[in-house]
């Protein structure tokens, strides 16, 4: 056996093997020294190898799955290996001869179906990266194993990382080459643990469009779509990686589609990450941006939310039509309501479907098909009658395209209570199928018969705990307690009719003919009946499978209706507006607000949020748009402002209403913003490096149509430093990028550049001053904040007294010193990026009463008793 172990462990290096035994899966060698520390179970050992202990260690196989879950998620991949016939074959071919085993599967974060290992608003995706010598372009192919979705799109080396984070999947798999090549190295370093480099045969693109024709039963590929040679192998690599983990299944997948781009807003990796859109930085759902907006009852509304908000849309005319269901719904609040009440409890159709098609379903398989086909015709009922508009309307249709005669089939069918497994029986309905019937009522009526022979046994033998009982060792038996042997098989005539079977410490058990006749009658019962249930259930599976093309665009249809309905109630309950969204260069918000801010506000019960204005719309004539140049003290709500307004446009390409009064937005086409610092050190990266690569992506991509929102650039490094830069950023952002944007800075010395820039205007978030302690009113009003308030601050932060009054005199100095009053002449000194410089008044110099005092002063013309007294002059000014 450990011969069978090793050789199947030496072709499947890189899993853990789940090796059949039995019950039990078990692991061996260093697979088991993993298992047991991943899974907290326990080690033992087996026998030797090499004159060592073999250490093992076993999960049970109905409890596998619990260990499937803890196992992917901590990132292993595991070959399931089953034995492939059972012992009596295996003796049948020599009397030592180990029964046969093979992986039939391997089960990797990508592949998985398994409900249990699935996120339910979660969709699953395993990603290919394709790439071939000579072209520039990228592919990128994504499969969802458990819904059977497949899409590709190009990509090119400095959006690669961008875009496979927007479809944030489970698992990237790329050739070697590509792997160890350091062009991509940052952005797998980024990616972790998800990306597994596979043999370059796999992506081959000369034989990847017959491998994928093969694989959809196709004669060639054209017709599903003509796609890069990249893209190509993308494709190829990803149905190779299907087959080689299914071994002998074959998932049923819809033919590649392919996403354009250009139709998506692109969001960039750091700014997905600063804007926490489906994760907070720190990797959990709450705090999201998703988690705040979802109240989608289903898994495929739920995936569909996560889809739409990870990327928006560009084209309005699209958004146009998003928007118009959600505000139907929410205008005609009663069909949403029992749109909603029909969806709640929906199971997941494509998942169900899927793993049905795998041979990996059960009957709540069938029942969730049953009960999403229900939930679809109760849908088409609450819309009789209705006008939806157009995205509702198609979804409608594809509603009443599901098939009925199926639905019936599966409500005749299935019973209301469903085992998860299909060999534990009862699922089929009564009245279904005679056969099946008389079967059951055979069974059962043999097992009256049983508690009629139990009660006619005690009153012949007069034992009063005589009992008919069963086990899967001894079928049924009739059992006494010891003391009663005497009566059981006392003479040779009790001794003939109760023939003994198994003696126990302290009872004794014994069968009858009769009994023995009327347990083949129920065994034989209950195959056959079981055998009917199996067939019913195959049939109805291969009725799934059959209309599985419709089941899908229904369940896709049952999420549309879901995410429209959902967004309604959201807009409804959380006071958003629906928003004009067009081609312009518009930016113009009017009392919006950060939708996850606002809602932990009101959960904490502290002041409520207050809402801001925001307008980048070019001014008359002007065909750029705008940039606010944001000051205020730490604290003042200068981040959440620039998130919010980031976030509202996420909001409303998505097709969702947004918070605020009113909104328009004019598409934007790529949204960038550096927010918040966070050292990169595993990177090697420190802070201030991190904000300079990212700064540095976003001037160099920003085109007119982005949206770019930069807080605090330059705070990592020196003051001068750090101003300078941050300084020069707003220059090119004004002048080379000339896009709409929000930049925010504690530099006050910046606000100068009003005068020179024409479209930047200078905003700050308000404060109050009350008794030497700031008040934040998180209010955007335009001006220039005059001073930082760090010491007030600070002082709020509990700094010791000793501390903050010692800032104030250091401050104080130094505001006095230079520092303050050179950045201010910047304006005058520096014309850059051939900027045309309006002569802006220098800042005044402040009025300095040492300075003035010195200044007066002439040594050459002084005694030593005038110097004297000078000195104690100055020193009185101190
Ligand atoms: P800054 O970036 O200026 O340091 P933040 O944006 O981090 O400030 O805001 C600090 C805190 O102020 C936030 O955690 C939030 O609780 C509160 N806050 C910010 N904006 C608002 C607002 N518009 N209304 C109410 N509270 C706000």
């Amino acid at each position: 056996m450990m011969e069978q172990f090793i050789e199947i462990k030496t072709a499947n290096p890189d899993s853990l093997l789940f090796y059949r035994m039995g019950d039990f899966y078990e692991l061996f060698f260093d697979d088991a020294l993993v298992a047991s520390r991943a899974l907290g179970i326990t080690l033992t050992k087996r026998g030797k190898h090499l004159g060592e202990d073999i250490p093992m260690c076993g999960v049970p196989v109905h409890a596998a799955d619990d260990y499937l879950q803890k196992l992917i998620a901590l990132g292993h991949r595991v070959a399931v290996c089953e034995q492939i016939e059972n012992p009596a074959e295996a003796r049948k071919r020599g009397s030592k001869s180990v029964v046969r085993r093979d992986v039939v599967r391997l089960v990797t974060p990508g592949t998985i179906t398994e409900e249990k290992l699935l996120a339910p608003s979660q969709a699953n995706h395993l990603m290919a990266l394709g790439r071939v010598r000579g072209e520039e372009a990228l592919g990128l192919a994504w499969i969802d194993i458990s819904t059977g979705s497949f899409l590709v799109a190009a990509t090119a080396p400095d959006r690669l990382l961008a875009d496979i984070l927007r479809i944030d999947p489970r698992e990237l798999i790329v050739a070697e080459p590509v792997f160890h090549d350091t062009e991509f190295r940052p952005a797998f370093d980024v990616l972790g643990r998800i990306v597994t480099p596979m043999p370059p045969s796999l992506f081959d693109s000369a034989s990847a469009a017959e491998r994928a024709a093969r694989y959809f039963g196709l004669a060639t590929l054209d017709g599903v779509g003509a796609f890069s040679r990249a893209e190509l192998a993308a494709i190829g690599g990803a149905i190779a990686y299907i087959e080689r983990t299914q071994k002998a299944e074959r998932p049923p997948l819809m033919r590649p589609m392919r996403q354009d781009a250009a139709n998506i807003l692109f969001i960039d990796a750091a700014t997905r990450g600063h804007l926490e859109l489906l994760r907070t930085l720190s990797g959990k759902r709450e705090g999201s941006l998703f988690n705040a907006i979802d109240r989608t009852l289903t898994g495929g509304g739920g995936r569909l939310l996560a889809e739409r908000l990870m990327s928006p849309l560009t084209d309005p005319a699209e958004i146009g039509r998003r928007l118009d269901s959600v505000s139907f719904l929410r205008a005609e609040r009663h069909l949403a309501d029992a749109a909603r009440a029909a969806l709640k409890g929906v199971a997941d159709m494509p998942r169900a479907l899927a793993r049905l098609a795998l041979n990996r379903g059960g009957p709540r398989d069938l029942g969730a098909l049953a009960a999403g086909m229900a939930a679809a015709a109760e849908l088409a009922q609450v819309f009789a009658g209705s006008a939806p508009p157009e995205e509702l309307a198609g979804a409608l249709a594809a509603i009443s395209a599901l098939p009925a005669a199926f639905r019936d089939h599966l409500g005749s069918a299935l019973a209301d209570e469903l085992p998860l497994l299909k060999r534990d029986g009862a699922f089929v309905r009564r009245g279904y199928d005679g056969e099946l019937d008389e079967m059951r009522a055979l069974r059962d009526e043999a097992r009256r018969v049983i508690a009629a022979m139990e009660a006619s046994l005690i009153e012949e033998t007069g034992i009063r705990s005589l009992k008919i009982r069963h086990n899967n060792v001894l079928g049924y038996y009739i059992e006494v307690t010891a003391n009663h042997q005497a009566a059981m098989n006392g003479n040779d005539q009790a001794k003939a009719r109760f023939i003994h079977r198994q003696t126990m410490a302290n009872a004794m058990r014994f069968t009858t003919t009769e009994l023995a006749e009327l347990e083949t009658k129920i065994a034989n019962a209950a195959d056959r009946a079981l055998a009917i249930e199996l067939e019913v259930f195959d049939r109805l599976v291969a009725e799934a499978v059959e209309a599985s093309e419709a089941l899908r665009s229904g369940a896709q249809a049952l999420a549309v209706i879901d995410v429209s309905a959902a967004l309604a109630l959201l807009a409804e309950e959380e006071d958003y507006c629906r928003p004009e969204v067009d081609k312009s260069l518009d930016f113009m918000v009017e009392g919006g607000r950060h939708p996850v801010v606002e809602q932990a506000l009101r959960t904490q019960g502290g002041e409520p949020f207050v809402a801001n204005d925001c307008d980048l719309s070019p001014e008359d004539g002007s065909h750029l748009g705008a940039i606010w140049l944001l000051t205020g003290p730490n604290m003042g709500g200068k981040s959440t402002f620039l998130r919010q307004n980031a976030l509202i446009a996420i909001l409303a390409q998505m097709g969702s209403h947004v918070p605020a009064r009113a909104a328009r937005i004019g598409i934007v086409d790529r949204l960038f913003s550096r927010v918040g610092a966070s050292d990169d050190l595993a990177h090697g990266r420190s802070t201030f490096m991190v904000e300079m690569v990212e700064t540095a992506a976003i001037l160099n991509q920003a085109g007119e149509r982005a949206l770019v929102i930069l807080d605090e650039i330059g705070r990592g490094t020196a003051t001068f430093d750090g101003l300078s830069i941050a300084w020069a950023a707003v220059e090119y952002l004004h002048e080379r990028n000339r896009c709409r944007a929000i930049f925010a800075t504690h530099f006050h010395e910046m606000t100068a550049l009003a005068d020179k820039l024409e479209r930047l205007s200078n905003v700050t978030m308000r404060v109050k001053e009350w008794e030497g302690d700031v008040v934040f009113l998180h209010e955007v009003g335009r001006g220039a904040a005059d001073r930082s308030y760090g010491v007030q601050v600070a002082r709020l932060a509990g700094l010791p007294d000793a501390v903050v009054a010692r800032a104030r005199e250091v401050l104080s100095q130094l505001e006095e010193s230079e520092v303050s009053g050179r950045a201010g002449r910047l304006v005058d000194d520096l014309p850059l990026f051939s900027v045309a410089v309006s002569r802006a008044p220098a800042r005044p110099a402040i009025e300095d009463p040492l300075r003035t005092a010195f200044a007066d002063i002439d040594p050459d013309d002084l005694t030593p008793r005038q110097a004297l007294e000078a000195i104690y002059r100055l020193k009185g000014l101190t």
